[in-house]
Formats: structure tokens, C-alpha cells, sequence
């Protein structure tokens, strides 16, 4: 494209969070220059952004270190300007709201697919809602109704996560997992799952007795148990950073600490007011945006009015081994109950064993895990796991699930809507994406650039 059909802008805030080589924060040698930006403005932002003088000697020409208070002017394509009476708004081809593991999977695919893709998140930083505090487990599609997009979009996401983080370099284990039947009443239930994972197409699943279980596991407790050898465990926050260095390198931006506030359909597509004063215009918008998906759609005007749910808060809390090492290397799953899988053991990568989530409906958002449920874990967990010893447990931290049901209704579906349920073309909603969201991420991301018909 010759200069004369570029314009200066000015962009303000940064891109950089975690560094993917150093895992440092301030330091983004992990991102690529993106395609609209020349090799001079990008040396110029590597001169002016705060780069730690070690990281800028190993390689300088691929750093971009922006903090969010600096303001770079940057040369970019004429076409992002258009002049709709008489402001000025930038328009882009696709704006993704919220930066969590799933906008930042839909944001991926958006790029790749070659729309100009702005990702708007309001933290300072990406992955820091839902998608940091889960089990990270990497669910083989058992449980859900069979056809629901959370039994469809599970069994696909796993095998494509499993593919891009052994391709990405992202650290995972195929660990497997036992769902655990404690008294002869449970073997229903168990029944009733190996039943659920055969309609779902996950064939792997297979029954064990007491003997064959504890010859897996010598510390486990139960009647019978099935395993579930694809079930497996991932680095969530490794799996975010690679999923906005595949971004990146697609020409996609991420704007940090730049909430959605508002938005309307005007002549040339949605216009979304970010933070105060900076408004936005996109021909697609997909809201990522979590725990927050309905009030960011409630602020987005002209949806058919019903659309949106209501939102029902499940906070999941965990404990953490205290000391000693966990004596399982497979994950370890009760009987599931009312709206979770029950207070189960999952390890992280360095084998470090947690227990939760439980069930606790709250009315508002509250991470602190409050001490006094310790009691029900020690019960919970023994009925597995009998020599779990006094004190060996302390709070860790709690997640919440954006339910689309109130306490003691049915489980619902995820649910991601298009405008022919709202009424408003190039807006999709994704509400309700609780776990196995981050299993699901890069399948959801396939499901919505279908619904909006993106060409490969
Ligand atoms: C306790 C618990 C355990 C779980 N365990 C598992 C598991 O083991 N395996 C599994 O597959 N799934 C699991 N899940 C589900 C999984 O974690 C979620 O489905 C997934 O992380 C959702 O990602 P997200 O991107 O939709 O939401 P989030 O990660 O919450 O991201 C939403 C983003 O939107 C941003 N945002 C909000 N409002 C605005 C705005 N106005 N403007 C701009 N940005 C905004 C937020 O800051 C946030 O960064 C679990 C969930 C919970 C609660």
C-alpha cells in the first residue's frame, strides 16, 4: 500500500502482558509486529516503550513494550477511517470483547481469518476472570446431554486443544481421570455416565472394579470406578498466551483497560463507546465478556427485548494440600451433583493436588474462600480418600460459574446467540460459558465464526 493512503493515528494503551519467553510482565518478547504496522513505527515503539535493557538486547526488532499510559502514533491503512457525518471513528472489520481464554480463541480465528480484529478488554490484563480460577482440566465430553453444544463443542475442543497445545509448545498431560462410585447406590449414577459418554462419542470410557480402580490408584477408596484415559490437565494461562501470540502474528490488536460501556447500530455497523470518551464501529461484534456477557449486552442498544438471561452466580471454591505429595497421579472425581461434578481432586502440572470446586450460590461477585467450609471438604474428599490427615488442607481460591439457571433448576446449555435472537445482524452474545468452556474455547471459536458465515 503506498504511504499517501495511510494516516497517522494515535493508540493508546498496551499490548503487552505476560511475556511468553520470560513469563516476565512489562515485557512482551513473546509478541510479533502486527502486519499494519511498518518496521520503523515498530522500532520506534520498541524505543519508547519501557523494555527492560536484558530482554531488548536478545531481540530487539520483534519487541513491542507498550505500558498502557503510552500513547504511540502509528501509520495505518486509510480504510480504518470513515467519516459518518461529521466525527471521526475508527471502524474495524470485527471488535471481540473480553480478553478470557474464550474471546481470546474467537479473536484468533477472526484474524486468521483475515478481518482487522480489535479485542477490548477491560482489566489490565488478559486471562484475569473465569479463565484463571478453574480446574484446568481438559474434560473428555462425558457428562452433558448428548446433541447440546456443550456435549458437541467439548468432544471437538478437546481434540483440538490437545492438537494445538502439543503443536504450540503449551504444557499439558493426558493424565486421565476416575469417576468414583462410594456406595452401591452410586453404581446408578455410574451407569448413568457410561451411558452419557457412549452417546457422546466418547468410547474410551471403561468400568472398573475396586480392585482394578486401587491397583491404579492404592489410596483411593470405592466401590467401583470408570476411567476416562483422555481426560487430561493444561496450562491455562500458557494456553492464553499462545492463543494471543497466534493473534498477533494474524495482525489482530488487543487493547487493554478499554471497557465496553455502550454501543448501538448505526448505518455502517455497531458503534461501541469504550471507556469514556473513544468510540469504536465494527461490522461484527462478538461479546466474550463472561461473568459480565449480560451486562455488557444490556448495554448495547436495539436487541429484540427477552434476549438477554438472567445470570445466576455459582462460585466454586477451593482447598489446596497443605504439604506432602499428593499421593494420586489421575484425577479423581466423585458422583456429580447439583450444578457441579462434585468436590474433586485435580493436580496441577507440577503435581500439586487441589480439592473443589463446591457449590455456593452468591448474589454478588466475591473471590475470597471463606475458612469455614473447610469441615465440608475433609468429608467430602475422605469419602475417597479416607487417609487425607487433619490440617493437611488450606483455602486456595474460588471461581464463579455464569449460570443461566437459579439453584435446583435443570443444568442449561451454553448459549450463543445470533441475530436471529436478537435482532441485531453482526452482534453475537455468548452467555452462560461455564465449564467445559476452556475446554471448549477453540471449538466455540469454530461455532461462532460459522454462525456469522466468516470465510475460511
Ligand atoms: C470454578 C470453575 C472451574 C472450572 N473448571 C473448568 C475446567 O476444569 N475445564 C474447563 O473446560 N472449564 C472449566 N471452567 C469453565 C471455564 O473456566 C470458563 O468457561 C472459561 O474460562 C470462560 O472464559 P471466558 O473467556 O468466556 O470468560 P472470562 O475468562 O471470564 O473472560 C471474560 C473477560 O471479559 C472481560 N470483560 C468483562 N466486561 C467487559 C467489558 N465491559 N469490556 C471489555 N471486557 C470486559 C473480563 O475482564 C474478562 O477478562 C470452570 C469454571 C469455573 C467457574
Amino acid at each position: 500500500m503506498p504511504y499517501s493512503n495511510w494516516q497517522t493515528r494515535t493508540i493508546r494503551g498496551g499490548i503487552c502482558t505476560k511475556c511468553m519467553a520470560c513469563g516476565r510482565s512489562g515485557c512482551c518478547y513473546g509478541a510479533r509486529r502486527p502486519s499494519w504496522c511498518d518496521r520503523t513505527t515498530w522500532s520506534t515503539a520498541v524505543r519508547w516503550g519501557r523494555i527492560p535493557a536484558w530482554c531488548s538486547r536478545r531481540r530487539s526488532n520483534e519487541i513491542l513494550t507498550l505500558s498502557t499510559e503510552t500513547v504511540l502514533h502509528v501509520r495505518v491503512p486509510l480504510r480504518w477511517r470513515v467519516d459518518p457525518g461529521s466525527r471521526v471513528v475508527d471502524t474495524v472489520d470485527c471488535v471481540v470483547i473480553g480478553a478470557g481464554v474464550v474471546g481470546l480463541a474467537v479473536a484468533r480465528r477472526m484474524a486468521q481469518r483475515r478481518l482487522e480484529t480489535i479485542v477490548l478488554e477491560a482489566a489490565a490484563e488478559i486471562g484475569s476472570g473465569t479463565s484463571s480460577r478453574n480446574s484446568e482440566v481438559i474434560h473428555a465430553g462425558i457428562y452433558y446431554p448428548a446433541g447440546s453444544l456443550k456435549a458437541r463443542l467439548c468432544r471437538l475442543g478437546r481434540d483440538l486443544l490437545y492438537d494445538f497445545c502439543s503443536h504450540r509448545g503449551v504444557e499439558y498431560r493426558r493424565c486421565g481421570k476416575l469417576i468414583v462410585a462410594t456406595s452401591e447406590h452410586q453404581r446408578v449414577d455410574l451407569e448413568r455416565i457410561a451411558a452419557a459418554a457412549r452417546a457422546n462419542d466418547v468410547a474410551d470410557v471403561t468400568w472398573l472394579t475396586r480392585a482394578e480402580a486401587r491397583a491404579l490408584e492404592p489410596e483411593l477408596e470405592c466401590r467401583f470406578a470408570l476411567h476416562s484415559p483422555s481426560t487430561g490437565i493444561v496450562d491455562s494461562h500458557g494456553l492464553m498466551i499462545a492463543l494471543l501470540a497466534d493473534y498477533q502474528n494474524a495482525g489482530g490488536v488487543l487493547a487493554l483497560r478499554s471497557a465496553v460501556s455502550g454501543g448501538f447500530r448505526g448505518p455502517g455497523g455497531i458503534r461501541l463507546l469504550v471507556g469514556n470518551d473513544t468510540e469504536l464501529q465494527a461490522r461484527i461484534v462478538i461479546n466474550c465478556a463472561g461473568l459480565q456477557a449480560q451486562a455488557v449486552a444490556g448495554v448495547l442498544d436495539g436487541q429484540a427485548s427477552g434476549s438477554i438471561p438472567p445470570l445466576y452466580l455459582a462460585k466454586g471454591n477451593y482447598y489446596v494440600l497443605l504439604r506432602g505429595k499428593c499421593p494420586f497421579s489421575r484425577l479423581i472425581y466423585p458422583t456429580p451433583e447439583a450444578a457441579g461434578l462434585g468436590t474433586h481432586l485435580t493436580l496441577d502440572l507440577s503435581g500439586r493436588g487441589r480439592f473443589g470446586p463446591d457449590v455456593e450460590w452468591i448474589e454478588h461477585i466475591d473471590y475470597a474462600v471463606d475458612p469455614r467450609r473447610a469441615e465440608h471438604f475433609y468429608a467430602a474428599i475422605r469419602t475417597y480418600w479416607p487417609a487425607l490427615p487433619d490440617h493437611a488442607l488450606e483455602p486456595g481460591y474460588a471461581g464463579i460459574r455464569p449460570k443461566l439457571q437459579a439453584a435446583g433448576r435443570p443444568p442449561a446449555d451454553f448459549l450463543v446467540q445470533g441475530s436471529e435472537i436478537h435482532g441485531v445482524p453482526g452482534l453475537v452474545n455468548l452467555f452462560g460459558i461455564e465449564s467445559p468452556g476452556l475446554t471448549a474455547a477453540l471449538a466455540l471459536a469454530e461455532h461462532v465464526a460459522s454462525l456469522l458465515r466468516v470465510p475460511a
